[in-house]
């Protein structure tokens, strides 16, 4: 046991531009990044699990209407919500994930009742929903999901007759994610998401799906991603990077560099992605503008950052 934690967390890749980004939103972002980390780091340095601690930052920024994820999920072309989410165990490779869900206030927490069912791993629509009140978890009226912010995105996306990657006309990610590493050296990745706007109804992203935009095992590394899913899903991003680490001995550094900044770079595909070791090293790499981001381990402070240079 090496005694030491580490966490890393996203709110997306592809922000605000730099020159429009105003000093009121910049300072909420970070607020609410600095949230999520507190909540996670309050679990790890007592001991707690890097699933607990991975589920909590989550949750706490699903919780946030300032992301595409839970309360602030954008619309799909049919003006409803179809959120989803998926979670890794590193230590015992057991996962869950939830995909279509209008009425679960927090898909994270879904997905993770599905990591302990020896039955399922990936729920989708009405039968993810049933499963929750099955397992007593309360659904919440779709219009918790309404935002007029995300309702005007909607209609903007409709009238330029577009797909929309979160905000407005630019590529905007808003997606959630979270990896830890625990003091008993284990490792778990997050992932949530209300996918993109104006999303033909029944698309399902790379967020939710294992190995795509969330993998975790003790043998190699924990990874979140955030970006354009079709082409996440395509390279098969997280599962990708933990391979570069586990069959060919790369760094986590150079993994997700070769993943994001050229393999991803030629297929076209925009995004990044968190990434954390069982040495408490973290990796954060991304081919957008900026990706909201935010990370600590046991020596070192919680930093918060929005754009390409630490800010
Ligand atoms: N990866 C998400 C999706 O394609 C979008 C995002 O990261 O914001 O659904």
């Amino acid at each position: 046991m090496l005694g030491k934690y580490a966490l890393a967390i996203h709110g997306g890749a592809g922000t605000l531009l730099r020159s429009e980004i105003t000093a009121e939103q910049e300072a909420n972002y970070k607020a609410a990044l600095n949230e999520a980390l507190q909540v996670g780091e309050s679990i790890l340095k007592v001991g707690g699990s890097a699933l607990d601690a991975v589920e909590a930052c989550i949750k706490s920024l699903e919780d946030s209407p300032l992301f595409n994820a839970g309360r602030g999920s954008v619309f799909t072309h049919d003006e409803t919500h179809e959120l989803e989410a998926s979670i890794m165990d590193g230590a015992t490779s057991r996962a869950g994930a939830v995909a279509a869900v209008s009425r679960v206030k927090n898909p994270i927490a879904l997905s993770r009742l599905i990591l302990h069912d020896d039955e399922f791993v990936y729920l989708s629509g009405k039968g993810a929903e049933q499963y929750a009140t099955d397992h007593q978890m309360k659904l919440v009226d779709p219009v918790y999901f309404y935002t007029d912010f995300r309702y005007n995105q909607l209609m903007a996306a409709k009238k330029e007759g577009t797909v929309l990657l979160d905000h407005d006309g630019e590529k905007k990610f808003g997606t959630v994610g979270a990896v830890a590493l625990d003091l008993n050296d284990n490792l778990a990745a997050g992932t949530s998401t209300g996918g993109l706007t104006n999303k033909q109804y029944g698309r399902i992203g790379d967020s939710s799906l294992i190995g795509c935009g969330c993998f975790a095992e003790n043998q190699s590394c924990a990874v979140s991603a955030t970006g354009y899913g079709e082409y996440f899903i395509r390279s098969v991003v997280a599962h990708d990077i933990a391979a570069l680490v586990k069959y060919k001995g790369l760094s986590l550094q150079e993994a997700s560099d070769y993943v994001i900044q050229k393999k991803l770079v030629k297929l076209g595909g925009e995004g990044g992605v968190i990434t954390v070791d069982r040495d408490a090293n973290i990796a954060l790499s991304f081919n957008s503008e900026g990706m909201y981001r935010g990370w600590l381990t046991s020596d070192e402070e919680a930093q918060v950052a929005i754009f390409k240079n630490v800010d």
